[in-house]
């Protein structure tokens, strides 16, 4: 698997390049934030982006989606209960005093426990709201990854109090469905250093003293 992770924007938002070497095919998770820089590590790849797949639709998450969908011409994935959501980052963006551009249109939903394929390699929507609505997170068994969005850091847990949030949905998506993956799980997370699901099992404070 190829694998290239890029820190974009004001939000030092992930943003992941994964591909299959044997087909050549690539997606873009989550391409928050400068487009032409995420293009020009797609280029070094030689990967031939296929899909842009999104977690949820927060706008560090989003940014970049409208100007790479130009670029490559790729579908673009996400859930549905995100949808609202995406229609009013124009306005989120307002009220940070940012501009958001052109509104990415979303050519498919990605629904719970569908697999979605980056060429021959298979990852798997896990549902895991209370971050923000719709949110997914992508877990490939075979490459023992999962890539967790806002749903769950190294020592943190995702925000609750924007639009949509819930701290007791939080929690039950990353119990029921986060930490139901191996221990060894690499956790590829939307801000901040790479972790595994076992050591933040066991060192997440989120996730320790009675909380689950
Ligand atoms: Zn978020
Ligand atoms: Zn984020």
């Amino acid at each position: 698997m190829i694998l290239e992770k890029l820190t974009v924007g004001p939000f030092q938002e992930s943003c992941y390049i994964i591909g299959d070497e044997a087909t050549g095919t690539g997606a873009l998770f989550d391409p928050g934030d400068e487009a032409m820089r995420i293009a020009l590590a797609v280029e070094q790849t030689n990967l031939e982006i296929a899909q842009i797949i999104i977690t949820h639709a927060h706008i560090d998450h989003v940014g970049a989606v409208a100007a790479l969908v130009d670029e490559y011409a790729c579908p673009v994935l996400m859930h549905a209960e995100a949808e609202p959501m995406l229609k009013q980052l124009p306005n989120q963006a307002l009220m940070m005093g940012l501009r958001f551009g052109k509104v990415p249109a979303v050519d498919a939903y990605v629904e719970d426990e569908e697999v979605v394929h980056v060429g021959d390699l298979a990852f798997q929507a896990l549902y895991t709201p209370g971050h923000a609505p719709g949110h997914l997170a992508f877990y490939s068994r075979e490459e023992g990854v999962v890539i967790s969005g806002d749903a769950l850091f190294a020592g943190g847990v995702g925000r609750v109090d924007l639009p949509g949030g819930s701290m007791e949905v939080l929690m039950r998506s990353i119990r029921e469905r986060l930490l139901a993956l191996p221990d060894e799980t690499r956790v590829l997370s939307g801000h901040g250093p790479e972790t595994t699901i076992g050591e933040e099992r066991t060192g997440n404070p989120f996730l320790a003293g009675g909380l689950l």
